[in-house]
Order: structure tokens, then C-alpha cells, then sequence
């Protein structure tokens, strides 16, 4: 047991999404990072397959960004964002809203992915109402969506697993079918040939509800979390085509498909389609403090900006919205990607990485491999036990020294886009030979 024994009582930690009576007795600790590496608290090192948690896409403790952390913290340690600002905050928000697409212009900072997701919903039903557009309250989402852990993150997500203990979710919200189609495009390379017309679910809500009544669509242009299942192709055009006809919102999850994850500065722009608000985390400090963002269209945020100057146009907002060290950090790590060229570095060692991935197509119990960009997905098949494969995938390999991610039957990859190509060899070499042990 490596927990800290200086600790007495080790229940006094109540850790997310874990197994936490089975953690405790099989411990992963981390205790240091460092490019590609953690080291845990038995001094080994970690080869960082899943950039923490898809968010360190400039591998860790980058210098710049370490820098730039430890001055702010020394000279603005806090900030109000109320009727205040600092200058890191206009900066950081012109930063980001330039590496936005379209007219993306405009950027409304919060601290996590689901407040990102929660702010987005805000955001659209405000902005339905402000052009006059009140009686368009529903919110879609998707099957197999994750947009964090808020009531209205887990309302319009689709994993019943984050939705069942919490009893009555926002009202007004239904799911268009997920993409995922095992039949058609197993083992796809990149965004599957299959299912743009899963889109066309929207037109039946639409012919259901009627367009008055429908405010926003969130979809993740690859959902991740649910196992990476990257957008069949043709079908998020078809979305945005639906939603401009009808007048309803697109909100594209770009929590982990920004900043360079698939190999362009945020999907939208990769796959050429520009939602009307965008949700951002993890990637946009490099995970070094936590932050989010929505980043809203010319036309999203004129609609705040038509009452009299003196009211508050958005009453919604967070204490550490624009924390000064967050802006700080998003800063730095901007210049990081843009300096060292990393999302199109990832763009180029894309193949190499798809490669690798398919490689392990044809070992024991694979029944699909997806990628897009510097992630992957290997799903296993299921099986009556009380754990999954790709559970115990994911804890060899930890104490073999290669941190991978698992969800359900499937292991996923997305590492640092300063990966080398000898660390993707090892990472998938890895997870070959742990998928022949379990099975
Ligand atoms: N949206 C997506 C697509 C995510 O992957 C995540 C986190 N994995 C979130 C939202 C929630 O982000 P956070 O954990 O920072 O709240």
C-alpha cells in the first residue's frame, strides 16, 4: 500500500469515478511529470499514453508554461471577474478566439469542461429568448454524449451510468441515436464511411416537437469518453444544415477534440464546419489549471449586447472565471502549440499512429479499432466478469509503466501530441501484449 502513511485516515479521499474500496487496495500513484513520463511513488516511470486525461497535449511541466504560472501566481493571485478584468484575461480570450474558426469570436471563460457544458445550455436558452425566440426551451443531445458531470451536462449527455442514481433531469431534452455501428465500420480508418444520415434523427425531433420549440443541439465532434467514436463522415454538415434551416443552436463539445487533438486547432475547423458555440477544457492550459470556455459566434453574443449598457447581459458566471493563473497558463501554452507546431505535428504523425493503432486488428477478442487524429479506440469484446478486459488492460499496464485510459470494454489511447514514434511503438506494443494475457 503506497498511499501516504503519514495519512490516518485514507478514507478521508473520495476519488471520482473510481472504485475507491478496490483502489485502496491496489493503489496508482503519481507523484511527479515530466514530458512523456510520470514517475509514481515506486520512482518508476509512466510512459503518459492519455495526456493525463486527453488535456497535457504539450506533455508536462513544459518550462513556458510552469513559468508563467509562478509569475502570476506572485503578482495577480486572484482576480474578481465580476465588473472587473485584469489584462491576462482580454488576452488570453483574444488568444483563443483567434485560433477559432469562423466567427467564433467571442470567449466566456469557466473552470472545467462541465461547467463549460452547463454554460453552453445557459447560453442558448438565454439567447433564444433575447431575439424573441422564448418558447424554444428543449435541448438535444446525443446517445453516448458526454458533456461533464452538471445536471444539464448529464441531462443532454447519454450514459445512463452518470444519469440513473440522480433522479429527475432537466426537462425538455431528447437524444439523437449514437454513430457508432459496429456492423457497418468496424475498423474504420478515421471518421467512418457510414451513418451521416443518423442526422436526419433531428428532422423527425423537429417534425415531433416543431422547430419553435427546440433551442440547441450539443453534439462532441468525436465523442471520446464514451470510447472514440469520431463522427461518421458528412454527418456533422448534415447536423449544421438541420439546425441553420430550423433556426435551432449547433453547440459542438470540442473538450477534447481542441487544441490540436485531431491534428487541427479544434475539429470544426479540421472537418470545416463552424458551430455557433463551442465548448472548450483540458487542452486550453495544457491541464496545468483548470479551465474552460465557451467560445460563441458574432450572432450568439450581438443578441447579449442589445439592452441598455448598464444591465448585466449574461447573469451567469464563477467566482474563478478568467482566474488570472488559468490565463496565464491558457497564454502560455497557446505559444507552446504554436512554437513547437504541435497540432500539425499530430496531423503528421496521424498515419503512423492509425497504423499502430489497426495493427492489433486479428488479437483475441478485438471487435473494433477507431481513430481520428492522435486518438484510439480498442474495443474488446464483453464478457461475464466482474471486471472489463480493458480494465485490466488499463491496470497492467500502469504497473508496467504505460498509463492508458479505459471505459466499459474499451482501452483508449491519445497521448501527448510531443509523442515520438518509438512511444507509440511501445504504447500499442503494450497493449497487444496485455490484450493476448487477459484473454
Ligand atoms: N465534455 C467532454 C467531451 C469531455 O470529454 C469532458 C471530460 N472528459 C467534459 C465535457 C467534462 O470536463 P470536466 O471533467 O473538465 O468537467
Amino acid at each position: 500500500m503506497d498511499i501516504p502513511s503519514n495519512h490516518s485516515n485514507h478514507d478521508a479521499l473520495w476519488l471520482p469515478f473510481t472504485a475507491n474500496r478496490q483502489f485502496r487496495s491496489t493503489p496508482r500513484m503519481l507523484v511527479s511529470a515530466h514530458g512523456m513520463y510520470y514517475k509514481d511513488d515506486r520512482g518508476h516511470d509512466v510512459l503518459d499514453g492519455c495526456a493525463g486525461l486527453w488535456c497535457v497535449n504539450a506533455g508536462h511541466t513544459r518550462p513556458r508554461i510552469v513559468e508563467a504560472v509562478q509569475k502570476t501566481v506572485a503578482t495577480l493571485d486572484f482576480a474578481p471577474a465580476f465588473q472587473m478584468g485584469h489584462p491576462l484575461a482580454f488576452e488570453a480570450a483574444d488568444r483563443v478566439a483567434r485560433l477559432a474558426p469562423g466567427n467564433l469570436n467571442h470567449v466566456f471563460f469557466c473552470n472545467s469542461g462541465s461547467e463549460a457544458g452547463d454554460s453552453a445550455l445557459k447560453i442558448a436558452l438565454a439567447y433564444q429568448r433575447l431575439r424573441g425566440e422564448g418558447t424554444r426551451t428543449r435541448l438535444i443531445g446525443r446517445e453516448r454524449g458526454y458533456h461533464g458531470v452538471g445536471f444539464g451536462g448529464i441531462s443532454v449527455g447519454g450514459i445512463s451510468g452518470n444519469r440513473k442514481l440522480y433522479g429527475t433531469m432537466l426537462g425538455g431534452v431528447d437524444h439523437l441515436p449514437h454513430t457508432l455501428d459496429l456492423e457497418r465500420n468496424a475498423f474504420s480508418r478515421g471518421q467512418p464511411e457510414h451513418g451521416a444520415e443518423l442526422a436526419d434523427a433531428l428532422e423527425r425531433i423537429v417534425t415531433l416537437h416543431d422547430a419553435s420549440t427546440i433551442a440547441a443541439v450539443i453534439v462532441e465532434p468525436m465523442a471520446g469518453s464514451t470510447g472514440v467514436l469520431p463522427a461518421p463522415k458528412g454527418y456533422l454538415k448534415r447536423l449544421r444544415d438541420i439546425c441553420t434551416k430550423h433556426g435551432i443552436l449547433l453547440i459542438f463539445d470540442e473538450v477534447i477534440t481542441g487544441f490540436g487533438r485531431l491534428g487541427a486547432s479544434f475539429a470544426a475547423e479540421k472537418y470545416g464546419i463552424v458551430p455557433d458555440i463551442m465548448t472548450v477544457a483540458k487542452g486550453i492550459t495544457n491541464g496545468t489549471v483548470p479551465m474552460g470556455a465557451n467560445i460563441v459566434s458574432d450572432t450568439v453574443f450581438d443578441a447579449f449586447m442589445q439592452g441598455p449598457p448598464e444591465a448585466i447581459d449574461l447573469p451567469h458566471g464563477y467566482t474563478y472565471t478568467a482566474h488570472p493563473i488559468a490565463c496565464a497558463a491558457a497564454i502560455a501554452t497557446l505559444d507552446t502549440y504554436a512554437e513547437e507546431h504541435l497540432f500539425e505535428r499530430a496531423a503528421a504523425l496521424t498515419p503512423y499512429f492509425e497504423d499502430a493503432a489497426h495493427s492489433l486488428r486479428g488479437l483475441p477478442n478485438v471487435v473494433d479499432i477507431r481513430n481520428e487524429g492522435l486518438v484510439a479506440g480498442i474495443e474488446l469484446a464483453p464478457r461475464d466478469a466482474k471486471t472489463t478486459r480493458a480494465y485490466e488492460i488499463f491496470d497492467r499496464a500502469f504497473h508496467e509503466g504505460v498509463l492508458l485510459r479505459y471505459t466499459g470494454d474499451i482501452v483508449a489511447v491519445s497521448p501527448p501530441l510531443i509523442v515520438e514514434k518509438a512511444e507509440i511503438d511501445r504504447i500499442f506494443e503494450t497493449i497487444g501484449r496485455l490484450i493476448r494475457q487477459v484473454a
